[in-house]
């Protein structure tokens, strides 16, 4: 069984009281669910993030991280920074650092290998752009970045990789991959990790879908059997929205 997981990625949202409003009032809503629930609010709120849920079984990861162990990395945090404040979850990725931020495969792959040597839980996004879809590439690229940003690690690192495939398309935009969409990409994914590596690495790895997803939408792209849940931008701002979310799976 594959654990099942609703990530909320805050982005530049939520000063200091509004983080510990809307995670007071996720708190008292939260259902009675077998799924992990993650937050991951702004870098300078995670400790307050931490402290707001302290009898909270949600989760706290951070949305980012540097590859180096300490240094001159201005205005970067390291994954030792992360642990002292007991963060052990970490989004690497997403499409924003990449497209904005110029996050490359080459340097998500050292920030990988940072994360899988100090035991932090990467959620690893990626995901094929609008002109990719339409010339057909989207499986290609997918896999090359994949390849490129995962497949030189160990086995034995899978047990601490979550994957979030989010079509960069329907980021932000209004716009889901049909549940067939989602699903035909992550039996891709899934058989494209068995090739490299073995079937049950890749039946064990939790895929999330991330575009988009509303509380409209969720109970049937979480219904098909490669999605393992979900990595929510906009609707996880509103505790109603994540809490209706966390309820569709
Ligand atoms: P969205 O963002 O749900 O607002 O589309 C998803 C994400 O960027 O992870």
């Amino acid at each position: 069984m594959r654990t099942k997981i609703v990530a909320g990625n805050w982005k530049m949202n939520k000063n200091r009281e509004e983080t510990e409003a809307l995670l007071a009032e996720l708190s008292a809503k939260l259902p009675d669910t077998k799924a992990e629930v993650i937050v991951a609010p702004t870098f300078v709120n995670l400790e307050t993030a931490q402290r707001s849920l302290e009898s909270s079984t949600i989760k706290v990861a951070a949305q980012n991280m540097h590859f180096a162990e300490n240094g001159a990395y201005t205005g970067e945090i390291s994954a030792d920074m992360l642990l002292n404040l007991d963060v052990d979850t970490v989004i690497l990725g997403h499409s924003e650092r990449r497209s904005y931020f110029g996050e490359t495969d080459e340097l998500l792959a050292k920030k990988m290998d940072t994360a899988v040597a100090k035991g932090l839980k990467a959620i690893f996004c990626f995901g094929e752009e609008l002109e990719d879809r339409k010339s057909d590439n989207h499986f290609s690229v997918v896999e090359s970045q994949l390849k490129n940003g995962l497949f030189h690690l160990e086995a034995s690192a899978w047990k601490n990789i979550v994957l979030a495939y989010e079509p960069v398309w329907a980021i932000g935009t209004g716009e889901t991959a049909s549940p067939e969409q989602a699903q035909e990409m992550h039996a891709f994914i899934r058989k494209t990790i068995a090739e490299a590596y073995n079937a049950s690495i890749a039946d064990e790895v939790s895929i999330l879908y991330g575009g988009s997803v509303k509380p409209g939408n969720a109970e049937e792209i979480f219904s098909k059997p490669d999605v393992d849940g979900g990595l929510i931008g906009g609707a996880s701002l509103v505790a109603s929205d994540f809490v209706a979310i966390i309820n569709a799976i």
